[in-house]
């Protein structure tokens, strides 16, 4: 199956303070890279794809509020959804250019993506992305715009999805997609596999269980047997049910890991390759185009999944 991967420099966030003030890694995303590029000599680059500009504030305007779009001219805003206290007192430009300029980069690399693994019938991994925390109106939780729906709501207007076209979301990053949900969750067309811990941030799933089954709430501290176990029986399950889905996206946040403070689950490194060996196998052995997300990390040893998630979607490719 092809494969492409989607990145640019510009994803990383190097504004003063954040690595100390925050538990995210604001360079993992060019260490990844140039992890991969080193161990394919220079090969990752025949399947890279920069995205160029970033996410216009058409598509923004498409899915999000005008008002939350105007409040993230305010510092105060987007410390908030930063939950970095002290970014309040700085002059918006610079959160503009230092922080949201990023990752309205990272925005349109889920769009290119999307479009590239519609166009190709790929798997396409944006380095960056996978804000499932965004909602309409407002951020939360780190994320400021739901890439996931600004891709689906792009492909919809480009006539790559037709209406009706079923889209799936494979989300496994530590926290629920409470965002996607709430812009995705009541379409017809998009159905959700979610594994989550509900005993932190943003909490129980209070929907009908019978009306989502595969929005799966986990314990904390869910170690790699338990979690992996669910994984391999749930998934396929969950695949066969949609075979003629048009497009797949998964979440891949590694804030599953066992030093990760904000994901509190207890899956080991070996436990988070195997978690997206699983997924990369199911979705190639049924041929589903794909865009992968990376989502949360929140350890210093992040940016080495990203890293090993794409040398597994390079060797897809034959070259
Ligand atoms: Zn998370």
């Amino acid at each position: 199956m092809l494969s492409h991967l989607i990145y640019t420099k510009d994803y990383d966030i190097s504004f003063w303070g954040l690595n100390r003030f925050h538990p995210f890694d604001g360079w993992k995303f060019s260490k990844a890279w140039h992890i991969v590029n080193k161990a394919f000599r220079g090969k990752a680059q025949n399947l890279l794809l920069n995205p160029s500009t970033p996410v216009s504030n058409e598509l923004l305007l498409a899915i999000h509020s005008p008002a939350y779009l105007s409040a993230l001219q305010q510092s105060a805003t987007v410390s908030q959804i930063m939950e970095i206290k002290l970014i309040q007192y700085l002059p918006n430009y610079l959160l503009q250019r230092k922080l949201l300029h990023p990752m309205r980069m990272a925005c349109a690399g889920t769009v290119l993506a999307a479009e590239t693994a519609l166009h190709n019938k790929s798997v396409a991994m944006n380095f960056a992305g996978g804000y499932h925390h965004a909602y309409p109106d407002h951020g939360d939780g780190f994320c400021f715009f739901g890439d996931a729906a600004l891709s689906i709501t792009n492909c919809r207007q480009k006539g790559l999805l037709q209406p009706h076209d079923k889209i799936l979301m494979i989300d496994l990053d530590a926290h629920r997609g409470n965002g996607f949900y709430a812009f995705m969750g009541k379409d017809p067309d998009v159905h959700i596999f979610d594994m989550y811990n509900f005993q932190t941030y943003p909490g129980y799933f209070e929907d009908s269980a019978n009306q989502h089954p595969y929005i799966i709430p986990l314990k904390a501290g869910t170690r790699d047997e338990q979690y992996l176990d669910i994984l391999s029986s749930l998934l396929p399950k969950f695949l066969d049910e949609h075979k003629d889905a048009k497009l797949v996206f998964y979440n891949a946040g590694n804030d599953i890991f066992e030093n990760d403070r904000l994901g509190k689950l207890s899956v080991s490194y070996h436990g988070v390759l195997r978690r997206d060996c699983i997924v990369l196998e199911e979705l190639t052995n049924r041929l589903m185009p794909s865009v992968i997300m990376t989502s949360g990390g929140y350890t210093r040893t992040s940016y080495q999944f990203i890293a090993e998630l794409a040398k597994s979607v390079i060797k897809l490719t034959n070259y």
